[in-house]
């Protein structure tokens, strides 16, 4: 009996720790009706899904990308979805400049800003580095200094309504992936500034979440143009993908893995048998 009660009492506050911290985790879309929001990159692909998931929880929503017509098409069905307001800027985060700008746009027509997210993404190529640095450096500006320029610029506003700041990366922003040698560089660029940016922010008692999401292959155009005759696995959607991006971002979580199958649990492989990870990572290629 006294063996019984040492085990069944540990059993029985494992339990219940999980149902406090499961119950204390469940998303509801009422967490982002009115909330300010800012999307980059959201003229296509997972962005783009975002913004019509954004706009049905009834969110005040600002999209950016280049292609005007595409962001005029995003709006107008935001609209139709129920968002409380949609709006776009163009332009091309090339250019720091236009980074701050958008930032000032949420101030000037939203009033201050809930969420950042951060999801656009330059173009770059599928094969064996070639060893053009000026490519490097131009992806690096479009791929991790804009996602800098906006986040200082918006900080302000995100202190003042304890917001959240969200990073959409990769699995090959946290393990070496072949033939995507600049592309990788710059997520692993985020992945070193923002979680050192959310030490500090814990340090200096700032309310601003950072949630990173490291994502497998997911069934956008361009991801499905590029790999999909090279790649072994199958994509995941990028409708459900989204959701479960906002998911994360509402309950601040740190990282946010998907799909978890593809991502999670082959990082937990990085620490105790890198060579493996890395050989798995290889054997996804045909
Ligand atoms: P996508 O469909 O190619 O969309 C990229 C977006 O970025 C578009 O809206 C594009 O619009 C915009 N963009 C491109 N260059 C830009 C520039 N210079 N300035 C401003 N905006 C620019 O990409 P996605 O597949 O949805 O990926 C979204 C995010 O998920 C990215 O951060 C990507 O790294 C990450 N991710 C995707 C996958 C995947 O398999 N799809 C896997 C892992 C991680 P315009 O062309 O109109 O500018």
């Amino acid at each position: 009996m006294g063996r019984l009660q040492k085990i069944l009492i540990p059993l029985l506050g494992l339990v219940l720790a999980f149902w406090f911290y499961s119950a204390r985790d469940t998303f509801k879309p009422e967490m982002l009706r009115g909330k300010r929001v800012i999307v980059t990159g959201a003229s296509t692909g997972i962005g783009e899904q975002m913004a019509y998931h954004l706009a049905r929880m009834g969110s005040h929503i600002l999209v950016t990308a280049r292609t005007e017509a595409r962001l005029q098409n995003v709006v107008r069905r935001c609209l139709e979805l129920g968002a409380a307001s949609a709006r776009f800027v163009s332009g091309t985060m090339e250019d720091t400049a236009f980074a701050q700008h958008v930032v000032r746009e949420a101030q000037t027509s939203l009033g201050g800003l809930d969420m950042l997210i951060l999801n656009h993404v330059g173009a770059s190529y599928f094969g064996f580095f070639d060893g053009d640095v000026e490519h490097v450096r131009k992806l690096l500006e479009i791929n991790f200094l804009s996602y800098v320029a906006m986040t200082t610029s918006a900080l302000p506003m995100l202190k003042e309504s304890e917001g959240s700041i969200v990073v959409v990366s990769s699995m090959a922003g946290k393990v070496g992936f072949p033939f995507t040698v600049p592309y990788s560089a710059t997520k692993f660029a985020l992945d070193g500034f923002f979680s050192s940016l959310r030490q500090e922010f814990a340090i200096q008692s700032i309310n601003v979440s950072i949630t990173l999401c490291i994502l497998g292959f997911i069934d956008t155009e361009r991801a499905v143009r590029a790999a999909a005759e090279v790649l072994r696995e199958r994509p995941a959607p990028r409708e459900e993908c989204a959701l479960e991006i906002l998911k994360g971002a509402a309950l601040r979580r740190r990282e946010l893995y998907y799909r978890y199958s593809s991502t999670r649990l082959p990082l937990l492989l990085r620490d105790c048998a890198a060579e493996l990870l890395d050989y798995l990572v290889r054997s996804r290629y045909r």
